[in-house]
């Protein structure tokens, strides 16, 4: 086979069917190949389940030479050649899985010019051994997948793609092709530069996904509204559960086996071959639940979970942009379903004020949660929001929680005054902080051992806020905590005034409210 001429897109259709079984391509996967086989380089922004592997794997069989494919995934590589090797393309990895014997072997292989597709993670590519092997047969292209890994704003940073930047000096003339799934303009600039894409054509997919269905509601008891979701609509059906932490990975799915929904844990801390099993059970079986942290699913081609259901939230709009982009990829309608409340923003906070980075680190870290929480509390259209933060323009969807039942809202201005004045009297006159919990407890002049001690019933705002109750208050201060007039700091959630409360306690900024929805598995009134 040569390489491509004018004729490319036919040889490349031929491929696509003979090869892969399928008949057309989609969405700009012809173009791409096109660009590819004719020897330009190409930076593809393509949603999960677009079908990016096949705009490299293509053009590496049109062009001579062997396709070299840069994946962090070494854990699905063997997968992955396998899958290439049933349909007949000679397809081969490099990793540390592999005897050094096997690795001898597969070495050989490439010089001989017998391999079509070679995966290796980019830490061997840059190793100056493998570079050397690899100047040594000639190269169809470079694809470099998971290419947001190069950011180092993002939560998937590997420093090891840094070192990506030399493969146009070390491998001048072969086409290079960066394909990810993670697409804020900001990533989508970094990675042009730092992969030193200059000169690629850009190819960027709508990031829309109309059969998921995005629905977000308040925390009550989120292992129950999680099973009302399973049993009331996802029976017997494929979904991931996502859990912050192991431990609550271990115990949500220990809890839903308890009530006869089959689901099994993973996380980074279980055995590497349980972990093995468990994703191989998930793949193979139907109705069955992962229970996972965000360890899981990252190159996961499981075409029919019905379901991604987040427990806790996500740290950023790119993490549950792709941990939900898993739901559907068969195109079937699915739910993307999230439990959100007070509690993630305190947790999540902390995780940023306590975590390793720089200022500017945790600046961005910020930023990123400051998103989220502005998805979670929306009153508009979420898909709509989800794609402009994506760089993206779209209509109200009609077909998630707020289009299809539009939040009520009402003047919380004066509600929001009270519970900012609160705040500000407990730490002016008493030097004290707290959480939401004793806040609303003086908006209600409800007497506890902690308020005798303070003596907070001699302050002004004591039993300010009788007008709404508990249940009714909570909500105010987890809107006040997202839209940055208070915030969360410390251990134990205490709440301090945040940037934005100046404007709302002078009155020159009024404060619409969304008033929550029952949440759906409340089955029975939770402690709150
Ligand atoms: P991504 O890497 O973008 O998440 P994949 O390359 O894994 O997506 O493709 C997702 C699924 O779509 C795979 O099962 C793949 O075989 C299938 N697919 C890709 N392109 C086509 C096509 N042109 N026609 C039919 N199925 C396709
Ligand atoms: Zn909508």
């Amino acid at each position: 086979v040569g390489p491509a001429s004018g004729e490319g897109s036919e040889d490349a259709l031929g491929i696509l069917s003979r090869v892969f079984g399928y008949d057309a391509f989609r969405g700009q996967q012809a173009a791409i190949i096109d660009r590819l086989a004719s020897g330009g380089d190409a930076v593809v922004l393509m949603p999960t389940g677009g079908g990016k592997s096949l705009c490299y794997q293509i053009p590496a069989l049109l062009r001579p030479g062997t396709g070299i494919v840069i994946s962090p995934l070494i854990a699905l590589m063997a997968d992955q050649v396998a899958a290439l090797e049933a349909v007949g393309i000679r397809a081969a990895f490099l990793n540390s899985t592999l005897e050094p014997y096997e690795a001898q072997m597969v070495e050989q292989r490439f010089l001989a010019g017998e391999l079509d597709l070679l995966y290796m993670a980019p830490e061997r590519l840059v190793l100056p051994r493998t570079i050397q092997l690899l100047q040594r047969a000639p190269l169809s292209l470079i694809a470099i997948d998971e290419a947001h890994c190069v950011s180092q704003w993002g939560h998937d940073f590997r420093p090891d793609y840094l070192g990506l930047a030399m493969l146009p000096e070390a491998f001048p003339g072969v086409p290079r092709v960066a394909l990810t799934a993670t697409a804020t303009r900001a990533t989508h600039e970094e990675l042009t530069q730092r992969l030193r894409l200059e000169g690629a054509e850009h190819f960027v997919a709508s990031f829309d996904r109309p059969n998921i269905q995005y629905r977000i509601e308040p925390k009550a008891s989120p292992r129950e509204q999680l099973l009302r979701l399973i049993t009331a609509e996802h029976e017997g059906e494929s979904g991931i559960v996502y859990c912050l932490s192991r431990k609550s990975v271990e115990t949500t799915a220990q809890w839903l086996a308890d009530r006869g929904i089959p689901a099994l844990p993973y996380h980074a801390g279980l055995d590497a071959a349980v972990r093995r099993d468990h994703q191989e059970r998930f793949l193979r079986a139907e109705g069955l639940i992962m229970v996972a942290t965000i360890a899981f699913g990252m190159g996961i081609d499981k075409p029919d979970v019905r379901f991604v259901a987040h427990l806790d939230m996500p740290k950023s709009i790119e993490g549950y942009y792709q941990e939900t982009g898993r739901a559907g990829r068969d195109g079937q309608p699915s739910t993307a379903w999230m439990a959100y409340g007070l509690g993630d923003v305190v947790s999540q906070r902390r995780f940023i004020d306590q975590s390793e980075g720089t200022e500017e680190f945790k600046a961005s870290a910020r930023a990123h949660l400051d998103a989220m929480l502005a998805l979670c509390e929306t009153i508009t259209c979420r898909r709509v929001q989800l794609l402009r933060y994506f760089g993206q323009d779209g209509e109200p969807c009609g077909n998630c929680d707020t289009c299809l039942h539009p939040p009520q809202t009402w003047d919380g201005t004066v509600a929001a005054q009270k519970a900012l004045s609160a705040v500000i009297r407990l730490d002016r006159e008493r030097g004290q902080r707290f959480g939401a919990g004793h806040i609303v407890e003086v908006l209600l002049g409800k007497e506890s051992e902690r308020s005798r001690q303070g003596r907070h019933q001699e302050l002004s705002v004591w039993g300010i806020g009788t007008e709404h109750s508990d249940r009714e208050w909570r909500p105010v201060l987890r809107q006040l905590v997202a839209r940055g007039c208070l915030e969360a700091v410390g251990d134990y959630g205490v709440l301090v005034l945040g940037p934005a409360a100046g404007p709302v306690l002078r009155g020159e900024e009024t404060v619409q409210l969304a008033v929550d929805r029952a949440p759906s598995g409340r089955s029975r009134r939770g402690a709150a």
